[in-house]
């Protein structure tokens, strides 16, 4: 049987209170209600922007969502772990002030903002998945620990994944530092003939000692690699790049079965939102004020499927826009049904879904 997707119109334009009461009315028509029991420690999964961006969502829209777990009577907490790259979410304390200034607290939300994977990103539980390309992954302890957990995803482009919606926020947003890495390491980029001008540059930030210099241009020992992405961020030159096609499809299948183990123990006792607001071509993790957007606003999805509410978040976005998604974000060699088809394959989901508006 295909699973329900419940979507609602929606825009920024309507106002934060009139989003989170969307929201909240989405809540109420899938039923979710029942997903979620007296005293669960229920983990809120938000992004609550790098620094700079302007176009995450914000914790207002989330009250009305907020409200109905605390009617519920569970112990809810709003959360996300730390990042692997240097910025404001890179440790606990960072991030809870960042989200402390953005209403992601007990004076916005009511609820605290908790890191799941300790002070530095390494408390870390090994959970054991039947994956193809893992059979243990590294998830943030206190997300294996809780009982039930409301992903709320903001669904943009993604600069190696396609989409970054539900599937990304569980697998990468919901690992350790160690199991973000692993997933990482799937991207490994390589120093392009001809365009590299011997700079040094990525040399000096490479944390893996990767990369060396000889005559004629940088090398990067794809052994010795762990696929940060450093080098390609600093090189003015656009010589570090990676071949897409592979690279991007390996990424995709690791955040899959990440995203399996980060909700595995959890079957009934999760639901997925995707906000299709705000979207821009980059993720929240890009450091930039009004990055413009990549489609109008259409309104918010949401489902117990994980797999299915991306999948509808995705085709509602094509058909909206007129078209498809790796052209909307510039990038053709990017396809995003390696993360779809992966997350069938290994069991998390269905892509096949029934939508049912909810006015
Ligand atoms: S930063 Fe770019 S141009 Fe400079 S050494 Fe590295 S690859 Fe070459
Ligand atoms: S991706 Fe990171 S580890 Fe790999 S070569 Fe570039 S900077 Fe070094």
């Amino acid at each position: 049987m295909a699973s329900r997707v419940y979507f609602i119109k929606a825009s920024v334009a309507e106002g934060e209170r009139t989003i989170s009461e969307k929201a909240r009315r989405l809540f109420q028509a899938g039923g979710f209600a029942g997903c979620f029991r007296k005293n669960d420690f229920t983990a809120v999964k938000v992004h609550v922007g790098e620094a700079g961006n302007t176009t995450y969502i914000k914790a207002p829209c989330l009250k009305g969502l907020v409200e109905e777990l605390l009617k519920l009577k569970t112990k809810p907490f709003v959360t996300d772990t730390s990042t692997l790259y240097t910025g404001r979410r890179h440790n606990a304390i960072d991030h809870t002030i960042l989200a402390t200034e953005r209403g992601f607290s007990v004076a916005g939300l009511g609820i605290p903002f908790l890191a799941p994977d300790g002070l530095f990103g390494t408390a870390e539980t090994a959970v054991r998945i039947d994956g193809e390309l893992e059979k243990e992954v590294l998830i943030a302890s206190d997300i294996v620990r809780c009982q039930s957990i409301l992903s709320v995803a903001h669904f943009t482009g993604h600069i190696a994944t396609c989409a970054g919606a539900t599937l990304k926020t569980l697998g990468m947003g919901c690992s350790s530092r160690k199991g973000k890495m692993r997933q990482h390491a799937a991207l490994k980029p390589q120093v392009k003939m001809g365009k590299c001008v011997r700079c040094g540059e990525c040399y000096r930030h490479c944390p893996a000692g990767a990369i060396s210099l000889d005559e004629i241009q940088a090398h990067i020992d794809q052994d010795k690699c762990i696929g940060c992405a450093e080098c390609v961020a600093v090189c003015r030159f656009d010589a570090v790049q990676y071949d897409w096609q592979q690279e991007s499809s390996i990424l995709q299948k690791s955040v899959a079965e990440h995203a399996l183990g980060a909700v595995k123990g959890k079957e009934g006792r999760a639901v997925f939102f995707n906000f299709l607001l705000s979207m821009t071509k980059d993720c929240d993790c890009f450091d930039k004020a009004n990055m413009p957007t990549m489609v109008q606003d259409i309104g918010i999805v949401a489902s117990t499927d994980p797999v299915a509410v991306d999948k509808a978040a995705i085709d509602i976005v094509e058909t909206r826009a007129g078209g498809k998604l790796p052209v909307l974000i510039g990038n053709t060699k990017l396809d995003w049904r390696h993360q779809i088809e992966h997350a069938v394959k290994i069991g998390l989901g269905r892509a096949d879904y029934e939508c049912i508006e909810v006015s």
